[in-house]
C-alpha cells in the first residue's frame, strides 16, 4: 500500500487531464491520495474532487501565501467544510518567511486561528514551514493544549526541529526534493524514525530529479520511497508499508 500524503490536483496544471493523472496513479500502486487545499476556493475544488473518487481524501485550509486575502466569512465557510465526510485535515496552514507574500503578522494570526480550530475539532493539521521554524514552534507551544496532531509537510528544518516536533506528536513528511542532487539534508532523514515519516509529492511542484522539468504527479511518490529506503538502509517494502500505515493513522483512514 502506498499513499501520496500531499498533492494539489485541484490546481490549473491538471485542468486538461485530471482523471488520466489520477487513474494512472491508482493503476500503478498508489492506494490513497490526500489532496491539500491552499485557500477557500481551491479547498472547495479539493472537496469536490474527493467526492468523485473513493480513494482521494482532502484537507481544507489557507496557505500562508494566501492568508492576507482570507475574509472572516471564508474562514467560517472553511469551518463548515470540516463537516464533509472526506475532509481529514486542516491545511495547508503555516508560515512562509521565504517568499512572504502575506505580512508576517497576518500569517501568524491566521496560523493560530487554524491551529485552535483543528485542536478543538480533533482533526490533524498539515503545516507548511519555510524559514520560519522558530516561530512555528513558539506558536504551537503557546497555542496547543497538547491534543494537537499533524504533519510538518515537505520538511526543511534541522534535526533538532524535527525532534521537537516529533515530541509534540507530529509526523515529518518528505517530498521529491530529497532526490535532488543539491539536497544536503540526509542526516535529518536518518535521524527521524520511520514510524514518524510520511511521504508526499507536493505535486505539481517538486518533481523528482529523474523527471525534472516535467509536471509532478502522485505516481512519482515512488521516487521518494526509493530515496528514503536508500538513505535509511531499509527495504523499499518496509518504507512503503510503514509510511502508509503512518498516514492512515494520522488521517484516520481505515
Ligand atoms: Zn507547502
Ligand atoms: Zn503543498
Amino acid at each position: 500500500m502506498l499513499i501520496d500524503s500531499h498533492s494539489h490536483l485541484q490546481f490549473s496544471q491538471y485542468e486538461d487531464d485530471i482523471d488520466t493523472v489520477i487513474e494512472r496513479s491508482f493503476k500503478n500502486g498508489i492506494d490513497y491520495i490526500i489532496n491539500v487545499g491552499t485557500n477557500y476556493e481551491d479547498s472547495i475544488k479539493s472537496v469536490e474532487l474527493a467526492d468523485r473518487y473513493d480513494n482521494i481524501f482532502t484537507s481544507v485550509g489557507v496557505h500562508p501565501h494566501d492568508s492576507a486575502k482570507m475574509s472572516e466569512s471564508e474562514f467560517n465557510d472553511i469551518v463548515e467544510l470540516l463537516n464533509m465526510k472526506k475532509v481529514v485535515a486542516v491545511g495547508e496552514i503555516g508560515l512562509d518567511y521565504y517568499k512572504c507574500y502575506s505580512p508576517r503578522e497576518v500569517q501568524k494570526e491566521i496560523f493560530k486561528k487554524f491551529l485552535n480550530l483543528a485542536e478543538n475539532k480533533n482533526i490533524p493539521v498539515i503545516i507548511h514551514n519555510r524559514a520560519a521554524s522558530e516561530d512555528i514552534k513558539k506558536i504551537i507551544y503557546k497555542e496547543s493544549n497538547g491534543r494537537l496532531i499533524g504533519v510538518m509537510h515537505c520538511f526543511s528544518g534541522d534535526e533538532k526541529f524535527a525532534k521537537d516536533m516529533i515530541k509534540l506528536g507530529f509526523y515529518i513528511s518528505f517530498a521529491g526534493n530529497i532526490t535532488y542532487r543539491s539536497f544536503k539534508n540526509e542526516e535529518v532523514i536518518k535521524s527521524v524514525p520511520i514510524e514518524r515519516i510520511l511521504i508526499e509529492t507536493d505535486c505539481p511542484f517538486l518533481t523528482p530529479e529523474s523527471k525534472r522539468g516535467e509536471r509532478n504527479e502522485p505516481l512519482n511518490v515512488w521516487f521518494v520511497v526509493e530515496k528514503i529506503a536508500q538513505i535509511k538502509d531499509l527495504s523499499f517494502k518496509v518504507v512503503e508499508r510503514i509510511t502508509s500505515e503512518n498516514a492512515c493513522k494520522l488521517f484516520g483512514i481505515e
